[in-house]
């Protein structure tokens, strides 16, 4: 056998996706057996699923060298259990990738070419977003218009979590030890050379989205007051020119 150029680590968070493991499992498999330079390993994050996810995820374990895993003891959201898989992770590259195939396979060809080409980042941009309702599309772009202009660190439009990361962004990523995680802001925040990749992001290949608008709110909000004191300064503002009128 050839010797590999490095290993790269793939980190799936799962809550309750027993639906979409095992087609997940194949559809990943396709494209790894195209890129032989590298060593892969599989770190899925069981996130207190209530249904057989971790089942599953034992069985694919036996069924492929490759595939580990971890569970946490209840549903801790997706921002703590990719905390969870990077560290867990040894790989001289971390990606990370959904269990529902929104963020096809063969984007990781894509990643690891500009990865050996210098970039620390890799990240996937959404050029369309199939499958999703124009209430979402509508909110987000909101989101990403509000938290651009009051934020100083500069977080990527239409941008998810699916990206590939070197091993030194990783490490960085670990020695922030925020309790509140928005890691599309954390990612940003400890810089790097990095570079976007444009995709189409497919519907869920099956079972249901995790996140509901309530959950999407607190998320939103949550990300802007982790990455700016703007809402503490309106206040602060608002306050002291009621009471000056008064
Ligand atoms: N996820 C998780 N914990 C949660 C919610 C979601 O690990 O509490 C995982 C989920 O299993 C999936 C990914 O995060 O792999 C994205 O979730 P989902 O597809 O529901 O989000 P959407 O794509 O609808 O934004
Ligand atoms: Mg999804």
């Amino acid at each position: 056998m050839s010797r590999k150029k490095g290993s790269i680590d793939i980190i799936v968070p799962a809550y309750n996706e027993s639906e979409v493991l095992y087609i997940f499992m194949n559809e990943m498999m396709k494209v790894i057996e195209q890129i032989t330079d590298y060593q892969f390993e599989f770190l899925f994050v069981n996130d207190g699923s209530t249904d057989d996810t971790l089942e599953i995820l034992d069985n694919l374990s036996k069924q492929y060298p490759i595939v580990s895993y971890i569970s946490l003891s209840r549903n801790f959201g997706k921002e703590a259990a990719m905390t969870a898989g990077f560290d867990c992770s040894t790989g001289d590259a971390v990606a990370i990738f959904d269990a529902d195939l929104q963020d096809p396979p063969n984007l990781l060809i894509n990643f690891i070419k500009n990865w050996e080409e210098g970039y620390d980042v890799v990240y996937a941009k959404r050029t369309k977003r199939d499958g999703e309702s124009i209430i979402k599309k509508a909110t987000a772009s909101l989101f990403y218009s509000l938290i651009q202009k009051i934020s100083q660190t500069h977080i990527p439009a239409n941008t998810g979590d699916c990206r590939l990361m070197s091993r030194r962004v990783v490490d960085s990523l670990s020695k922030l030890r925020e309790g509140h995680r928005f890691m599309k802001g954390l990612f940003a925040w400890v810089g790097y050379p990095s570079i976007a990749v444009e995709y189409r992001r497919s519907p869920r290949a099956a079972g249901k989205t995790k996140f509901n608008y309530w959950k999407l709110l607190n998320f939103a909000i949550e990300g802007i007051t982790s990455f700016t004191s703007a809402p503490l300064r309106i206040a602060t503002y608002v306050g002291s020119l009621t009471a000056l009128f008064a």
